[in-house]
């Protein structure tokens, strides 16, 4: 890469830190997996397939994490590489509504969450460290706030039980 500004360097080895970072995860889980699967083996070509599994499929994520990264931090308007980065997020509420969700749990209590729904319009915006240009990017993310869940027991028949339907065990009343 020729005469990268230091903003550039740092970008790049950020970029590269969080790739090789998640190539690293990644691929544990799957050394993990392999060693899972080849269970029925002999433990060393368990362990040696598990640490191939690992290895390649690490170096394939850190690399295909790398180029797209590479790819959304190079400029459009000056094609600089490594030189886009987002510097301001501006977010607005644009609107909040009450949600209520019922579930019956298997023992017949129901289990009530409520929370309030905020709907924001976010702005972020990217400015490239080489020309100065800043582009925005705009969408819409929801967020749940005050969530709360309590549970109603049904064994409690409280005041508004209302009409005393009682079907306690006439279900089966009906076919005999
Ligand atoms: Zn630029």
């Amino acid at each position: 890469m020729p005469n990268l500004t230091a903003e550039q360097e740092a970008l790049r080895a950020s970029i590269k830190k969080s790739a090789i970072i998640w190539g690293v995860v990644l691929g544990v889980i799957i050394a993990g997996l392999a060693y899972w699967l080849l269970g029925s083996q002999g433990s060393g070509i368990r362990s040696g397939g598990a640490a191939l599994a690992g290895l390649v499929s690490a170096g394939m994520i850190t690399r295909k994490n790398l180029s797209s990264g590479a790819a959304g931090a190079k400029c459009a308007n000056c094609g600089a590489a490594f030189s886009v980065a987002r510097v301001d997020r501006q977010e607005v509420l644009v609107n909040t509504t009450p949600k209520e969700e019922r579930k019956v749990l298997d023992n017949g209590d129901t289990e009530i969450t409520t929370w309030v729904e905020e709907v924001y319009d976010v702005d972020d915006t990217y400015k490239c460290s080489s020309c100065g240009d800043t582009t925005h990017k705009t969408y819409q993310t929801t967020r749940r706030k005050d969530e709360e869940t309590v549970v109603k027991s049904a064994g409690k028949k409280g005041a508004d039980a209302g009409k005393g339907n009682s079907h306690d065990k006439g279900k089966s009343a009906g076919k005999n």
